[in-house]
């Protein structure tokens, strides 16, 4: 190896360290989560909105629906489930039972369908 790759191993090295973000830290040393952390693995997350929620026992945030833009407080320990409002979340459940009985209803018209086709067949 000559002189100058090792000069531009040395260089890409130090644009990588240089590239490096501070770590985000995880837990407080309380063991709740931390804001940062929170907000770098949900951007639906509103700012400054992580609290204790007494009765619960639990951390909350506040999201902003990822369709209406609602607000809606949501655990900490449930944010990987949660985008939606809770009206969203009543109609895309709605909107999603609709379809699979719609599915189902054509699913079952096909089948109908076959069988007759075949009783057909069978009659000729
Ligand atoms: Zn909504």
């Amino acid at each position: 190896m000559d002189g100058l790759a090792v000069d531009g191993a040395v260089e890409v090295a130090a644009v990588e360290v240089a590239k490096i973000p501070e770590p985000i830290r995880k837990r407080d040393k309380s063991g709740r989560l931390t804001e940062a952390y929170i907000l770098s693995r949900h951007p639906n997350v509103v700012p400054e909105s992580l609290r204790w929620n007494h009765e619960a026992g639990k951390q909350a945030v506040t999201i902003e629906c990822a369709n209406c833009g609602a607000e809606r407080e949501v655990f900490t320990s449930d944010l990987f489930q949660v985008r939606l409002c809770a009206a969203c979340t009543k109609a895309a459940r709605k909107s999603r039972a609709k379809a699979m009985k719609a599915a189902a209803k054509a699913a079952i018209a096909t089948k109908v369908e076959a069988v007759a086709e075949i009783a057909e067949i069978a009659q000729s």
